[in-house]
């Protein structure tokens, strides 16, 4: 018996364990553990929970239409896992590999309580079209990349030269079984998985892709930083909880120039989880840099969308209402908080990750330090969105933000850019105030090093 245990790879195509399991030619206990760390901080009520479990249920569906089982159960993974394992004589656990600081850590116990009982931890690859380390060794560098030009013409290679196509073993070649019912009483979840509203819920991550390249994707390269018009595939909050799989988003694209836009986009994920694998500050960067002299001030008033900036106040009332934001406004907001409001970023990286439905730890924390100009290839510290000329440039007409502020609705196409006269701040002198702190905090670079040697991860800011 091998054990499997789901997590941000919730769909039962092309999934690299169950190829690893059919070849084995093993029966299997397959899990999904809510875990009481990841559900804290109210997050089923958030966007970013309410999509995780709306998957879920998808991923339940789609379990019981192969006629298979998927033992859902809540608790502490490190706790059920291993007693799953004993209990059902498994001879190994299978896992698809994840890297944020708490899943290493959850992973780093897990590994030792199943090592004590002789049982290995299988770790596969499934986020990245270039796993970090095997991808390292290919680059043959003794550094990881720090910039992206030339880590995205050597991905270009390892992916044409690597790229595998999604696989066509299915859940029904494998033989599942059911959860001990002494485990499944113990740790049964005292949360409800709605179930999905309609049957079109079942196909959406495949019709997204469908329709995207289809009919948009010839036209991302023009058309994807204005906001205003969906011209997007839309499939991140599909991707990152593995509802659909990297290969077959990435084989679904035609080779040729008119896609080079988006496989950039695809790369500069695949640069952040190797970032993410490979700088060993990426989740520690408030604690290298020295942040103290920025403060929380109008976090809030900046979260309520209520700034007075008209695109920093539409945006956040898309995020607030929706649980989406285009990326460039992304950009536009992240910049706006950490600059001109002078904040620390984890104030608003918090914020996005319960807030947004594609909530990704690795892509949101490599959008806050690029915004931040902190880590590899960020953003230079004096170059500042200005929000009322992105909006100008991107969305002259100020279709946007008539959508989500209705209330400027009656102003001309010249003056809804323009910040209103309650704004909470000046967009020039706080861009040069920016300017001279950011050089500072760039300076102080080390300073809080010993801190960061010595204590562990934060949960709160990493899960
Ligand atoms: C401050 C900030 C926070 C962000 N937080 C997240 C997050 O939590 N989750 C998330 O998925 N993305 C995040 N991004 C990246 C980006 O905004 C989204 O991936 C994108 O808006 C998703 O829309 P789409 O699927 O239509 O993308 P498309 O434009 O269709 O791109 C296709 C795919 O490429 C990847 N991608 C696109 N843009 C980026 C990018 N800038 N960086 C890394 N990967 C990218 C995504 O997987 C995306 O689904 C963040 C960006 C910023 C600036």
């Amino acid at each position: 018996m091998i054990v499997f245990v789901h997590r941000k790879d919730l769909r039962i195509a092309d999934m690299p364990a169950f190829t690893y399991i059919s070849r084995k030619g093993s029966k299997s206990l397959h899990l999904f553990v809510l875990d009481p760390v990841i559900l804290s901080e109210r997050r089923t009520e958030a966007a970013s929970g309410r999509h995780f479990m709306a998957m879920l249920a998808r991923l339940q569906e789609l379990y019981r239409r192969e006629g298979a089982k998927l033992n859902v159960v809540y608790g502490a993974p490190e706790e059920i896992i291993p007693q799953a394992a004993l209990l059902h004589e498994a001879c190994e656990v299978v896992v698809h590999r994840d890297d944020t600081p708490y899943a290493r850590q959850r992973d780093g116990k897990l590994e030792k309580t199943l090592w004590r009982l002789g049982i290995p931890l299988t770790v596969l690859s499934d986020q990245p079209l270039a796993e970090p380390d095997e991808f390292h060794r290919y680059a043959g560098r003794q550094t990881p990349y720090k910039v992206f030009t030339p880590y995205y013409r050597k991905w270009s290679e390892f992916v044409r030269d690597t790229f595998q196509p999604p696989s066509a073993v299915s859940l029904r070649q494998l033989t599942t079984a059911s959860l001990h019912e002494s485990l499944a009483d113990a740790y049964r979840s005292p949360f409800r998985i709605e179930p999905l509203p309609n049957e079109e819920s079942m196909t959406e991550p495949e019709r997204a892709l469908g329709a995207f390249v289809g009919s948009k994707l010839s036209d991302y390269a023009d058309r994807r930083d204005w906001y205003a018009t969906d011209a997007t595939s839309g499939l991140s909050a599909y991707i990152n909880t593995g509802a659909i799989s990297i290969r077959t988003v990435y084989e679904s694209m035609l080779e040729g120039e008119t896609y080079e836009a988006w496989r950039r986009q695809l790369a500069w994920r695949d640069f952040y989880l190797y970032q993410s694998a490979l700088d060993p500050l990426f989740f520690r960067y408030e604690r290298h840099f020295d942040l103290s002299i920025l403060s929380d001030r109008h976090v809030d008033a900046w979260s309520r969308a209520e700034t007075g900036i008209p695109i920093i106040d539409a945006a956040m009332t898309q995020l607030n209402e929706t649980g989406r934001m285009p990326n460039r406004l992304r950009m536009v907001t992240a910049m706006f908080l950490t600059k001109n409001l002078l904040a620390p970023f984890p104030f608003g990286e918090s914020l996005f990750r319960h807030r947004l439905a594609d909530a990704d730890n690795v892509l949101n924390r490599g959008g806050w330090l690029w915004s931040a100009s902190l880590g590899f290839d960020a953003a230079p510290y004096f170059r500042i969105m200005n929000p009322e000329s992105q909006s100008r440039q991107w969305d002259p007409a100020g279709e946007y933000i008539r959508r989500w502020l209705p209330q400027l609705r009656a102003f001309s196409d010249r003056d809804i850019h323009r910040p209103l006269p309650h704004a909470i701040v000046d967009l020039k002198a706080s861009r040069a105030r920016a300017i001279d702190v950011y050089k500072q905090i760039l300076s102080s670079a080390g300073a809080m090093q010993r801190e960061v040697d010595e204590k562990e991860p934060e949960p709160g800011s990493a899960l």
